[in-house]
């Protein structure tokens, strides 16, 4: 068959191959179940299949639940970003840092050819504190965007909430008044809980993009952190949703193997359960994934579309999982190890270029990332004494064997 459909442009094979990827392992899926259901599906019951919307917090803007995570060659992907927006993924995220600023300028090229898609998207982009002259840079973000105006601007990888200056706060107003910025707020995946009550006191922040996952979710003092932006209208978007590790190896004891069979079998792969919990939490209005390919694509929208809830023994088994692998996983708390160790390196920025390294399989993002650390920690990371360090983490993780092994292998 090769009719195309009107509303989305794909052959039912190709729709098929690529939803259909994802949508095996979602069995009983909204997709899949669709297309079992008519042996041609009509177009009406294809555009029904997107992503759902949730409000972003007290912006009152709503967005799609799935969110595009821009940190991939958009520029050779285009008809990912196509696919993306069909699917109704319109929530996309970049950065000026993501390829040294070219995944802004993939996401340009594709607002220039469908210069109706610009309205549907609500656009992100970020910029880090080191580098200055803000102004002068997020001109050249939306130069490359080829937009004149991004819908929410966030301060890039916030690790304390001082960060946030009063010169800061000054030139977020001017820029919402000069229209080149809807709304303003910030990303953190250090002290996450800190930064985020910290954003919670501030009424100028409108949304944080966080660490959010099966391995954080639960504690005291994140729950505690997400009831504050909650109450403050602080839209919340989730991000290493999956919770990956800076160790070499995937956990695989007793509490993987459960909670991979019991997924299995109501047609879940775990890294769709993983995502599926943390929708559940109304509070987070969106989950921001890297998707660089179709069938990462497929998947996650697959999931999104699913609406079989979690059973109570799922929810269970992934708590189970997250205390079985806790001890290899770094939860981001940062001011503990770097205090111990006296400031002298950012261990938990260096366990996420590992993390990068290991987990995500991105070898030239782990070092990019590594290299932007300054040399003079790049140079002291193997001969610092991490023994009080190890000491305090609250994970329990091989702090020296980690620092060591990121500097034989990112350097
Ligand atoms: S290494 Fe330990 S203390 Fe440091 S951020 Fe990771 S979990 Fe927290």
């Amino acid at each position: 068959m090769s009719r195309k459909t009107k509303d989305t442009d794909l052959t039912r094979r190709e729709f098929v191959t690529t939803v259909g990827l994802a949508g095996l392992a979602v069995a009983g899926g909204g997709v899949t179940k669709a297309l079992a259901a008519t042996e041609q599906p009509p177009a009406a019951a294809v555009k029904a299949q997107t992503v759902s919307k949730r409000k972003l917090g007290k912006t009152g803007v709503e967005v799609s639940s799935l969110c595009l995570g821009g940190m991939f060659d958009t520029i050779n992907n285009q008809l990912l970003l196509k696919q993306a927006r069909k699917w109704g993924v319109t929530y996309w995220d970049t950065a000026e840092s993501y390829g040294n600023g070219l995944s802004e300028e993939g996401m340009g090229r594709f607002f220039a050819r469908n210069p109706d898609a610009r309205k549907e998207i609500f656009l992100v982009t970020k910029l880090q504190t080191k580098g200055g002259n803000f102004t002068e840079r997020l001109d050249k973000s939306l130069k490359r965007l080829q937009t004149d105006h991004v819908d929410l601007f966030f301060i890039h990888s916030l690790t304390a909430i001082d960060e946030l200056t009063p010169a800061i706060k000054d030139w977020a107003a001017e820029m919402k008044k000069a229209g080149k910025i809807k709304f303003f707020g910030f990303s953190t995946h250090t002290n996450m809980e800190d930064c985020l009550l910290g954003a919670a006191k501030r009424d100028w922040i409108d949304a944080v993009m966080t660490t959010y996952n099966f391995q954080v979710m639960n504690t005291p003092k994140m729950k505690e952190a997400v009831n504050a932006c909650e109450k403050a209208g602080v839209g919340l978007v989730a991000m290493k949703s999956q919770a990956g590790r800076p160790g070499k190896h995937e956990v695989g004891g007793p509490a993987k193997l459960e909670l991979i069979e019991r997924f299995v079998k109501r047609g879940f792969t775990d890294k769709q359960a993983k995502i599926k919990l943390i929708w559940e939490n109304p509070q987070i209005t969106s989950i921001c994934v890297q998707m660089p390919n179709l069938t990462i694509l497929s998947a996650n929208v697959a999931a999104a579309l699913d609406q079989t809830k979690l059973a109570r023994e799922e929810v269970e088994s992934l708590r189970r999982y997250a205390l079985e692998c806790q001890g290899d996983y770094c939860a981001g708390c940062g001011n503990i190890c770097q205090a111990a160790v006296g400031g002298a390196v950012p261990v938990n920025e260096v366990m996420r270029c590992l993390m990068y390294h290991h987990y995500y399989g991105e070898p030239e993002l782990a070092r990019l990332t590594f290299a932007g650390l300054p040399e003079e920690v790049r140079q002291r990371l193997a001969t610092v004494d991490y023994s009080r360090a190890e000491r305090t983490c609250p994970r329990g993780l091989a702090i020296a064997q980690f620092m060591r092994q990121a500097a034989e292998m990112l350097a």
